[in-house]
């Protein structure tokens, strides 16, 4: 399994840079986990459009499913047939989501012509192709779901989508061979919103989370290019107590 970083921004778009976007390869299946701000123009530099088999989409905040727009309208007017409608994975409630985008955007059916939109189960294994997909709510602002990708001979790579710190991720994340954290708070926590809720966590939090995992490899993800890229890395590295990656658009894992 194959996954190249489409996007590592926080919901502002690093310079040049696109939100959450991930295409994962096994074989010939295609999958993108998540399609934030500024995906899709980053995902026609490694396929087209039809080649993506199915959309795989952790929360509904705009950061992860803005380019949906954009891949909808390719799909729809495409330059040439369309062999498919890629499956279009969304969380419970997405459905009714993509809908009111559609309306607030004067769209009309165009993504739920361009997508088969289908609500996963997170409680249930689901099949994408070649691979397994198992699904561990994590506390953000709003619903959101971690997933595991596991190949046919059970390489595990999983992300942890957005979140706090938590319990259940790195039980769920167990010897994972590749765990993509976000460090959205980069090395210090920011300042709580007015209900003092946390959504988000620190490099260190991160590795924290990536250790008591046992994680075969950790990349950090979803920071800004406003800070110090070494200065998150270290934090990371120094709590995992192994050295980390900090996912760069183009970067290459192979699981
Ligand atoms: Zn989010
Ligand atoms: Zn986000």
């Amino acid at each position: 399994m194959q996954i190249t970083v489409l996007g590592k921004s926080p919901a502002m778009p690093d310079a040049g840079g696109a939100c959450s976007g991930y295409l994962v390869s096994e074989g010939d299946f295609r999958l993108l986990l998540d399609c934030g701000t500024g995906v899709f123009a980053k995902l026609r530099m490694f396929c087209e459009p039809n080649d993506v088999d199915t959309i795989l989409i952790t929360h509904m905040h705009a950061d992860h499913v803005a380019d949906l727009l954009p891949f909808g309208h390719a799909l729809s007017f495409p330059l040439r047939h369309l062999a498919h409608r890629p499956r279009l994975l969304v969380p419970p409630g997405g459905a009714q989501r993509i809908q009111e985008i559609s309306e607030v955007f004067g769209i009309g059916y165009q993504l739920e012509q361009a997508f088969a939109v289908e609500e996963y189960e997170p409680a249930s294994v689901l099949t994408v192709g070649p691979l397994e997909t198992r699904f561990q709510e994590v506390p953000h602002y709003i619903r959101t779901w971690a997933c595991e990708l596991r190949t046919p001979i059970g390489r595990r790579f999983t992300f942890g989508a957005d979140c706090a710190p938590n319990e259940a991720l790195p039980a769920f994340a167990a010897h994972s061979d590749l765990l993509i954290l976000e460090a959205t708070e980069g090395t210090s926590v920011q300042p709580a919103d007015d209900d003092g809720i946390r959504g988000h966590m620190t490099a260190q939090e991160a590795g924290e989370m990536a250790r008591a995992a046992q994680a075969r490899r950790l990349v950090i993800t979803h920071f800004s290019d406003q800070l110090d890229p070494e200065a998150v890395r270290a934090a990371a590295a120094v709590s995992f107590g192994a050295d980390v990656d900090l996912a760069h658009g183009g970067a290459v894992y192979v699981v």
